[in-house]
């Protein structure tokens, strides 16, 4: 068994590499596990951040390995572990991996969100086959090609602009008559010619045989049902908080977040939430960072 250390850090996206930072300025005895061969969570997925202060116009790659080597820099200690489970204990903590057992006082969960599925017909069946989560990943496939983005966020416009660099067509298709994305984003949609909006519409099935051929469309104000013939389609229809190793005594919302204010305290003494897996109004990357800080603060308060 380890040794009993002052914090583990569950993930390491921004919330977890912020954490990291922190803890070790703090001179906790703090040890990262990551479940991912690569460091930065969601954002070494995303093509470009343009809303981090001081870092304009990085893509999110770099900004992932720049976060990373600062805690580097710092000697954070990181190991490759995923967590199955955490048992609460009366003064400790034991963090079950697929690599043994991690005992610490405190816990920070940092785990973020992972990508909603549709769950319509095709999803499952097609996926990777023309059905994908991750523009920036799957996107240099569809050169030249028409595809879907499905959702009206700042994940499906950001994705959408991307695909629109090398594909031929994109189609975005949204459930009501107006985004949710930031305006800026909106704006940048818009002034491009080869991008269609399709409003008050959602997906009743994703269509091929080996590979992705059509989606069966619904207008949502006419009922009136259509075939759009694609080549790929990206569904950015939001995220899930990741928790399915954190223990039911912890509190959620009802969406699932780990419930938690900006000091990342929740209602089980030494368990702490940071990042996108908490209830927050805001989940950007500079958010998920500030809880970092906060989160090692409560910390030290408790330990
Ligand atoms: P989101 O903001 O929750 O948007 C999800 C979109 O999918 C919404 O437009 C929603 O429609 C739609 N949707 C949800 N379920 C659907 C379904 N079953 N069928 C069809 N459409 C469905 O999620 P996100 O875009 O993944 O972003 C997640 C978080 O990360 C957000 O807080 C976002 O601001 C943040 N983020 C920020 C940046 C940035 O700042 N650069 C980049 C990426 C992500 P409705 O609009 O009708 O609800």
């Amino acid at each position: 068994m380890d040794k009993v250390h002052d914090l583990v850090i569950v993930g390491s996206g921004p919330a977890g590499l912020s954490a990291a930072i922190y803890a070790q300025r703090a001179r906790l005895d703090a040890v990262v596990l990551e479940k991912e061969y690569i460091s930065g969570g969601q954002v070494v997925n995303t093509s470009e951040v343009d809303n981090y202060p001081g870092l304009p116009g990085m893509s999110g790659y770099e900004l992932g390995m720049k976060l990373r080597a600062h805690a580097d820099a710092l000697e954070a200690r990181f190991e490759m572990a995923e967590v199955k489970d955490i048992i609460i204990e009366e003064t400790q903590n034991i963090v079950r991996t697929d690599q043994g057992d991690y005992t610490a006082r405190a816990v920070i969960i940092a785990t973020g969100a992972r990508h909603r599925k549709l769950r319509v017909p095709g999803e499952r069946e097609l996926a990777g086959m023309g059905v994908s989560y991750c523009a920036t990943c799957d996107g240099a496939f569809f050169k030249g090609r028409t595809v879907a983005v499905i959702g009206g966020g700042d994940v499906a416009v950001g994705d959408a602009l991307f695909l629109a660099r090398g594909c031929e067509k994109v189609y975005v298709i949204h459930r009501r008559d107006e985004l949710r994305a930031a305006r800026s984003m909106q704006e940048k949609l818009l002034a491009l010619s080869n991008v269609e909006i399709i409003w008050d519409t959602v997906v009743e099935e994703i269509c091929g045989e080996d590979q992705v051929e059509a989606l069966r469309l619904k207008n949502q104000k006419t009922g009136d049902i259509r075939n759009l013939p694609i080549d790929g389609v990206f569904v950015a229809v939001g995220m899930d908080p990741n928790t399915d190793m954190v223990p039911a005594s912890v509190d959620r919302d009802e969406k699932g977040y780990l419930v938690a204010d900006e000091n990342c305290v929740t209602n089980v003494k030494g368990i702490f939430a940071a990042g996108d897996v908490r209830t927050k109004t805001l989940r950007q990357i500079v958010t998920a960072a500030a809880d970092g800080a906060n989160a090692v603060e409560s910390v030290q308060q408790y330990l």
